[in-house]
């Protein structure tokens, strides 16, 4: 017989991001919104250096990192905590505020690993659909409770690529009692290029908490590295769940060399954005159902095709998100990817049905 594990990691579906069929490689990989571009070759060569000293454990306070994020954004280092992906920080989060009855209201669709992330910590998921593709901040302000540990807001929301206008997230979180969390999840921060979006990393109340990630970005998605800003009491705190030693010394010198580097993100980022425009597009005219993506994504509304078109362009090799009765997520490739997706896109509708 096998030994006793708990029920609820037993009946979690499991998180399958990338479809077996292509092995770890697809030929236009579009499913996982990495960046196309490799990191900026001072990373690559900070990364070698640091493997020299693999012998020792890595810096658990990340100092060096958090030295070159608070001098990058002039906020004070006490109030960043790095860890292992921002998913090691969101799933801190959820360990922080769980509890008997503890509850986090999140949007659906989102980023699928809250939920079990959550329910893996004890703590119950409350999903609230978002309406026109956007998240439904009014409702999410009705499903607090006293249960309410924490809100989850992901801006851009993954997997629609909408961002909640500045003043209406203002306006929320006048609504969310102090002694709840808030965690905005800025994975895509960079690629927002819309004013009245613009991404604030700080807020002056000691319940928000902002995530940010090197995976995207800045092209480090195969090193593990995020980060968490926040109120300096709250960061100390979470400084102490994070699990010692978890992100490796590699990872912190290619993510502090990155970081020193910022003309060649803003390069990456703005060739990702016009590309997200010209396929976007494309799109459109073409008659798809796009809304209007702030991220390094696009999200096509196909209902109960969704899953027939993600087979569809899978039969291209072309590995796409799908997500079942919803829709198809496509990351923002290079423009030879991007082009192949649109002719498969394009095939799709031409094809009889
Ligand atoms: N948040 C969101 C919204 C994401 O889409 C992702 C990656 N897909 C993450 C967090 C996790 O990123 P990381 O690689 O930093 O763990």
């Amino acid at each position: 017989p096998l030994p006793h594990l708990r029920r609820t990691l037993c009946d979690l579906p499991g998180y399958q991001p990338a479809e077996g069929v292509y092995g770890a490689t697809p030929p236009r990989p579009l499913s996982a919104n990495e960046s196309p571009e490799a990191p900026p070759r001072q990373a690559v060569d900070a990364a070698v250096l640091a493997a020299a000293t693999v012998h020792r454990y890595p810096d658990p306070g990340c100092t060096d990192l958090v030295a070159e994020l608070a001098r990058t954004y002039r906020i004070g280092p006490e109030r960043f905590v790095a860890g292992a992906g921002s998913v090691a920080l969101l799933q801190l989060l959820f360990q922080a505020v769980a509890g008997p009855g503890a509850e986090a209201v999140l949007a659906t669709p989102s980023f699928e690993l809250y939920r079990p992330l959550a329910e893996l910590a004890g703590v119950r998921p409350v999903p609230v659909p978002l309406v026109g593709h956007i998240h439904d901040l009014a409702a999410m302000a009705e499903r607090i409770t006293p249960r309410t540990r924490l809100v989850v807001v992901c801006d851009p929301n993954n997997p629609t690529g909408t961002t909640v206008p500045a003043a209406q997230l203002t306006a929320f979180l006048d609504r969310v009692p102090p002694a709840c969390l808030v965690a905005i999840d800025q994975a895509y921060a960079e690629y927002v290029r819309d004013p009245a979006a613009a991404p604030c990393l700080t807020s002056e109340r000691p319940n928000v908490v902002v995530l940010r990630t090197f995976s995207k970005a800045y092209g480090l998605a195969g090193l593990r590295v995020g980060y968490l800003v926040g109120d300096a009491r709250v960061v100390g705190q979470l400084r102490k769940g994070v699990l010692a030693y978890s992100v490796s010394t590699v990872a912190q010198a290619a993510a502090v060399a990155a970081l020193r580097e910022p003309a060649r993100m803003h390069a990456v980022t703005d060739a990702t954005v016009a590309e997200r425009t010209r396929v976007g597009d494309v799109l459109l005219r073409a008659g798809w159902d796009v809304p209007p993506s702030q991220a390094n994504f696009l999200w096509l509304w196909l209902g109960d095709d969704a899953e027939r078109f993600g087979g569809w362009c899978a039969a291209r090799r072309i590995a796409v998100r799908p997500f079942a009765g919803q829709g198809v997520r496509v990351t923002v490739g290079t423009p030879a990817d991007n082009d192949d997706f649109l002719a498969a896109a394009a095939a799709w509708r031409s094809a009889p049905s």
